[in-house]
């Protein structure tokens, strides 16, 4: 049996502050739920704040990205070590918000695709592997585009996404990896993906995950849904087979609209 998860990642969101009080308040909403393994995702600087305030509890800190090299002159990134000296025990990789292309133009920055950041399949590739031989927990990102979708490419974008991030990976690196599979079109939408269609990517993927790791390990390996989960839609996600939880973006940043989602993925 998999135990599902929730992670909250507050993208650019909180002071420290606001992170304090959001963290304290998911520690009290969530003291009494069990059955479903939580994970909070603040900005960088906000990660030893909020580690103080979870400490002694279940619920785990996570990084929002990193960069592969230990150290060195690579201003504004941030080292798997640093994470984990912050407190992380998981580390986002690949989510659709960095990827894109380096150079991007004005015009890019408008479209659908988000090129602002630059991370692609083989980035993402180098990340995974770096992430597990320091020691953190990658969840890692796919999903397919609104326009790649229209042209009935999900499969093929998705099935291809997930061979480029596992690529050239031990079964021992891909032993206790978390996949999340976020279309980019229902990320901060609010136009969240059909259950069953959701349900299908992701069986889609544990099968992809399959050939390369073989069956035990994909059949262990936490396969999320994120992309506009909420309260209200979060019950028939949650009631799909594949779906072992959620990565959640804004309806994170509200104590009680998280830990009504940490509340129904633990019912099991
Ligand atoms: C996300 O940040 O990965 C995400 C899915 O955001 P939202 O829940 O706001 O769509």
């Amino acid at each position: 049996m998999r135990i599902p998860i929730m992670a909250g990642n507050w993208k650019m969101n909180c002071d420290n502050p606001a992170a304090i009080e959001l963290a304290q308040g998911i520690v009290a909403g969530s003291a009494s739920l069990s059955g479903c393994e939580v994970i909070i995702c603040p900005p960088f600087t906000a990660l030893s704040a909020v580690n103080e305030v979870i400490k002694d509890t279940p619920i785990a800190l996570g990084g929002q990205n990193f960069f592969w090299e230990p150290e060195g002159a690579f201003t504004g990134e941030i080292a798997a070590d640093m994470l984990l000296a912050c407190g992380c025990e998981y580390v986002i990789i690949g989510h659709s918000e960095r990827r894109g292309r380096f150079g991007a133009t004005d015009e890019d920055f408008t479209k659908e695709l988000r090129a602002v950041f630059g991370d692609n399949d083989a980035t993402v590739n180098r990340k995974l592997k770096a992430a597990v031989d320091a020691g953190l927990k990658p969840i890692v990102c796919c999903g397919e585009l609104l326009s790649e979708r229209e042209q009935g490419m999900t499969d093929a974008i998705v099935s291809d996404q997930v061979r480029a991030m596992l690529d050239g990976c031990s079964k021992d690196q891909l032993t206790g990896v978390t996949i999340a599979y976020e279309p980019v079109w229902a990320i901060g939408t609010g136009e969240v993906c059909d259950a069953d269609e959701a349900n299908r990517v992701c069986g889609l993927i544990r099968a992809v995950a399959a050939e390369v790791a073989g069956r035990e390990i994909a059949e262990a390996m936490r396969i999320l849904y994120g992309g506009s989960v909420k309260p209200d839609n979060v019950e028939g996600l949650m009631a799909q087979p594949e779906i072992d939880g959620g990565l959640v973006g804004g309806a994170s940043l509200k104590a009680d609209s998280f830990c009504t989602l940490i509340e129904v993925a633990g019912r099991g």
